[in-house]
């Protein structure tokens, strides 16, 4: 067998780790009032026991079996239903839904496991000859469908996981660029880049189970984007395997060498080809690191100190602000605390709140990074201060920024607890102009409310803003509603909502979490018809048997 770690069939993350809430007496409470959710007594829903799984039998000839394991190996050919379940679906709220419902439409009929990049070639190579559908897998973790085979699709379906392609291959010191594997999960990344001195910066929240080719091929963002850039950014080179040969980015600093091949490759979702090597701009790792934490009275307040830091000079490498909704979400998950931090935190700091004239239930905690040298560090701080001074907010330390750094990580496994107990708990990103973030926050909860009173129940909606450009930046949402009779097609009228909010008021349909087949719908509005029409041509010329991840990001005819 392949020795390639996945996550659990039926949830994020590994077996034997959860979210829990024993030592946060404020969470129950607050569940309570946001949902209606009770957790004394909210009847557990059972996850499946994995042998009841339906799952259909592999379509699959054993000449094509025969032809793969003479390229990877036999024991690199997996049809076990395990490891067919496991690579389905990746771990958005629908999948989830689906796979502890027993409602697999289609598994890949088989798992192929490739070594280095002639064997992925040659994969390719056979998918063309056999007329098999290829989709590239990296962690599982996208949340937008990508994953998935077409329903109805009769051909043999192949997952192609790149978990054995995990090498940082070279580090080009003077460019400070590494010619790494695409199947590196991010932790194995930075330790291997670490240990030379080195890191990449990006650190999106599904970390610890997601590649460097699926961040490419999803255009994802970590959270310390505003330093280190998107992955967009990141990827400075790459090769992309395709039937007929392989596509070669060299990794030059900037190109006017027509339009950008590189950007078209970013964000294709295994539909151009599959990615093996990527060469990305890496940084020495800084001496300091630092998260502060600020309050200010109201969202739109904080919104404009983050936008006017955003112009500075100061170029912190987190700029975050949560709304009130947020914030008073943060304050219930915090850790029971006592002496002199349940003073400050419950006592003194409300005191000096009240005192500059703040209605304590419309304030909103921020984060702040800073990162570099310790002067460097220093300097950006003092020049954030000024601007939040200037907004009459308030600075608290770096004690809040040490709690959410370090469980940043553990936030994804809420939704399986939410959902161990019959609710929805999910996301929506946008990004829009700093002109416009205001309107699009207000309408995308007004969106998710109005949708929860039509399936006449309460739900809940917060967000907060992260990643900031020059002209804008991403509002990130999470939301959360018990689920009633039809799970699937309540969940479907909210996020529809939300998702229609976003392109109705000037905002993407995704800031970084793809499109799959879950944003598909909305990207003529997003993009235009024509635009569409520009991406299907440029999918069916390189594509003109569909047997590239099929059905992704553009809509179904
Ligand atoms: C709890 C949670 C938190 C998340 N937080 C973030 C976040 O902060 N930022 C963010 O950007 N995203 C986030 N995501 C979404 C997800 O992690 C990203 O979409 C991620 O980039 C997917 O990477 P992966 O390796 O898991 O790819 P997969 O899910 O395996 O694949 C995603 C798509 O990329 C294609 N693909 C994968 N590898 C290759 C390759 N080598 N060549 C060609 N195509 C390939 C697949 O075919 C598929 O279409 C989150 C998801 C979850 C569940």
């Amino acid at each position: 067998m392949t020795d390639v770690a996945h996550m659990k069939w039926w949830g994020w993350g590994v077996e034997g780790v959860g979210f829990h809430h024993d030592n946060k007496p404020g969470f129950a409470p607050f569940v309570l009032d946001a949902v209606g959710l009770d957790l004394r007594t909210a009847a557990a829903v059972d996850i499946p026991d994995f042998d009841s799984l339906t799952v259909a039998e592999p379509v699959v000839s054993e000449q094509v079996l025969e032809a793969v394991r003479s390229v990877v190996g036999g024991e690199h050919v997996h049809t076990d239903r395990m490891s067919r379940v496991v690579h389905t679906y990746g771990k958005s709220l629908r999948d989830l839904v689906r796979i502890r419902r027993d409602l697999i439409q289609r598994s890949p009929d088989l798992v192929v496991y490739p070594a280095d990049e002639e064997q992925v070639a040659a994969i390719v190579g056979l998918a063309v000859e056999h007329d098999l559908v290829v989709i590239p897998f990296g962690g599982g973790s996208n949340i937008a469908g990508s994953l998935e085979p077409r329903p109805a699709e009769t051909r043999t379906v192949l997952s192609l996981d790149l978990g054995r392609l995990d090498r940082v291959l070279d580090i080009d010191e003077a460019s400070g660029l590494a010619r790494v594997q695409a199947g590196v999960q991010g932790p194995s990344l930075e330790e291997q880049l670490n240990a030379r001195g080195w890191t990449m910066g990006h650190f999106p929240d599904s970390f610890t189970h997601s590649t460097l080719g699926g961040w490419v091929a999803t255009r994802s963002s970590g959270m310390q984007s505003d330093k280190y850039g998107d992955i967009a950014d990141i990827t400075r080179g790459l090769r992309m395997v395709r039937p007929a040969g392989t596509v070669v980015i060299r990794p030059v600093p900037s190109a006017s060498t027509g339009p950008s091949l590189r950007e078209m490759i970013v964000g294709s979702e295994g539909r151009l080809g599959v990615i093996t090597e990527v060469t990305v701009q890496v940084h020495r790792v800084a001496d300091e690191r630092v998260i502060h934490a600020y309050f200010f009275p109201t969202f739109a307040v904080g919104l404009a100190a983050m936008e006017e830091i955003a112009a500075s000079d100061a170029a912190p490498s987190v700029t975050r602000i949560s709304d009130s909704w947020e914030t008073g979400f943060s304050m219930a998950t915090s850790k029971e605390r006592s002496g002199v931090s349940k003073f400050m935190a419950e006592t003194a700091l409300p005191t000096i709140m009240r005192r500059k004239g703040w209605n304590l239930d419309d304030i909103c905690l921020s984060f702040i990074g800073f990162e570099g040298g310790k002067s460097h560090a220093r300097a950006q701080k003092s020049a954030v201060d000024a601007i939040v001074k200037k907004h009459g907010g308030l600075g608290v330390g770096t004690g809040p920024g040490v709690l959410y750094d370090q469980k940043k990580f553990d936030t994804p496994y809420l939704r399986d607890f939410l959902l161990d107990r019959g609710a929805a708990g999910d996301v929506s990103e946008t990004a829009a102009p700093w002109s416009r973030l205001v309107e699009v926050h207000a309408a995308a909860r007004k969106a998710a409310h109005d949708a929860y009173a039509s399936l006449g129940t309460t739900g809940w909606i917060m967000s907060h803003m992260s990643h900031s450009y020059h002209s804008g930046a991403c509002l990130y949402f999470t939301f959360a509603f018990v689920f009633g009779d039809n799970p699937l097609e309540e969940y479907d009228v909210v996020k529809q909502a939300i998702q229609q909010s976003f392109v109705d008021n000037g905002g993407t349909l995704s800031h970084h979490h793809g499109v799959g087949v879950e944003h598909s719908p909305w990207m003529e509005q997003d993009v235009s018809p024509e635009g569409v029409a520009l991406l299907r041509g440029l999918f069916t010329a390189a594509d003109p048997g569909e047997n590239l991840n099929p059905g992704k990001v553009t809509p179904e005819a």
